[in-house]
């Protein structure tokens, strides 16, 4: 089976627990405002590749993996189901650990033929790294273009099947650095008994000129990055959420 890949990198160390093979794959449907991959989006760019060939490049640096594995990112990996069944089940015969870096966004509990495929693919994943741009709808569908409700839902099926979740977010000065927004993202994932960690990550503007390449014009111009220093002080409000869910259990 052939993915549609944008890039391959072969030391990722911020894709998953330890040192990763990174696979970028092709095409998006969301239009996130601080996308710092919009090369990415287009759904029939990229390069066909073979599972198997992809699983090789992975082979020929095997050393350095271990503790690590293979991370499908993108792009949203979901895009392309039947591709990463295939990787996937390649990666598990060879006892390697699995990761998929989502949006959520291609979830559809009403499409019976891609949850059937899904069901198969979680069986072969050993860890679902969410990113949740934002937890209230309007604001979602304004900062993604996308609605947020398959992909909240999206949570409750990772839960259902077992599959452990790491829910990453990013925080943009003015845009998604609310509280209250904050504290109620900590609030639903806090319910979550697959729920093994949280990375929340500072908005930059390194993508910027990648924006400029394509003659698109970016929509967050003039926004400054995100103070590092600040990411811990915005952690602890989600972390707030997560125990206040947690204590009312
Ligand atoms: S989901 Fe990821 S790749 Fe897609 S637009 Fe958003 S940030 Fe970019």
């Amino acid at each position: 089976m052939q993915g549609r890949i944008h890039s391959l990198e072969s030391f990722g160390t911020v894709d998953g627990p330890g040192t990763r093979f990174v696979v970028f794959v092709q095409g998006c449907p969301m239009r996130c405002a601080y996308c710092h991959n919009p090369d990415t989006w287009a759904m029939n760019g990229g390069t066909l590749m073979e599972a198997e060939e992809i699983f090789e490049q992975y082979k020929r640096n095997e050393p350095f993996y271990k503790g690590g594995g293979i991370t499908v990112t993108g792009g949203e990996p979901l895009m392309q189901v039947d591709f990463l069944i295939d990787l996937f089940t390649i990666a598990k015969a060879n006892n390697v650990h699995t990761c998929i870096d989502t949006s959520g966004i291609a979830y559809k509990p009403t499409n019976t033929a891609f949850i059937e495929k899904l069901d198969k693919l979680m069986t072969l994943t050993d860890l679902v790294m969410l990113d949740i741009k934002h937890i209230d709808p309007a604001k979602h569908l304004e900062l993604t273009k996308q609605p947020n409700e398959g992909i909240l839902a999206f949570v409750s099926y990772l839960e259902e099947k077992g599959v452990d979740m790491w829910i990453r977010h990013v925080v943009v000065p003015g845009i998604t650095d609310d509280d209250k927004y904050l504290f109620d993202l900590g609030y639903f994932i806090g319910q979550f008994k697959n729920l093994k960690a949280l990375d929340v990550l500072p908005y930059h503007t390194m993508g910027e000129n990648k924006y400029e390449k394509l003659g698109i014009e970016y929509p967050l111009k003039g926004v400054p990055p995100m103070e590092k220093s600040k990411i811990v002080e915005k952690k602890a409000v989600i972390l707030d959420g997560i125990r206040k869910r947690r204590s009312e259990k």
